[in-house]
């Protein structure tokens, strides 16, 4: 069952750690890395990860390096917010493949939305690559 079961070290997250795969990154600390969804439900679409900790959901994360995290999230919010200027963002995370979680090191996501908008299909189309170097720049710019 999804909810429960081993950490896999070779999931894409874990290789984004080790510095393995690639990553638009926006953030980084000791404890947590922010960086751009490649395959966006909205533009600016971003997850934010803690690094340390080997966890695949809510279930496993201890509440300090979760608090970590959520501290992140809300700078991260807050510059997508200024720089985009949406009318509203989702913060989500998915625990189980039920629930919609397709990888196993918990994350949180950080989804802009624009009126009139629709939400974009779950991890399914691929971003352009200059696209996305070109926000994440821009991000950069706020985040610094
Ligand atoms: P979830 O379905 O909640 O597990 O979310 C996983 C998210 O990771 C999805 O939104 C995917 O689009 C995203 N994703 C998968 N691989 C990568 C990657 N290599 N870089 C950035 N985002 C990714």
């Amino acid at each position: 069952m999804s909810l429960h079961g081993d950490y896999d070290e070779q999931n894409i997250f874990a290789k984004i750690i080790r510095g393995e795969a690639p990553c638009y990154k926006l953030y980084e600390d000791d404890e947590v890395l922010a960086f751009l969804d490649v395959f966006p439900q909205s533009f600016g679409h971003s997850l934010v990860i803690p690094k340390q900790v080997q966890a695949r959901n809510i279930l496993e994360i201890d509440s300090a390096s979760l608090a970590k995290v959520m501290a992140v999230v809300q700078r991260l919010t807050r510059a997508l917010v200024d720089e985009l200027q949406p009318a509203g963002v989702q913060v989500a995370q998915f625990n189980g493949a039920p629930a919609g979680q397709t990888v196993f090191h918990i994350h949180m996501h950080v989804i802009p939305r624009f009126t009139g908008e629709s939400l974009g299909i779950h991890a399914s189309a691929k971003a352009d690559p200059a696209e996305l170097e070109q926000l994440q720049a821009r991000l950069l710019a706020r985040l610094g």
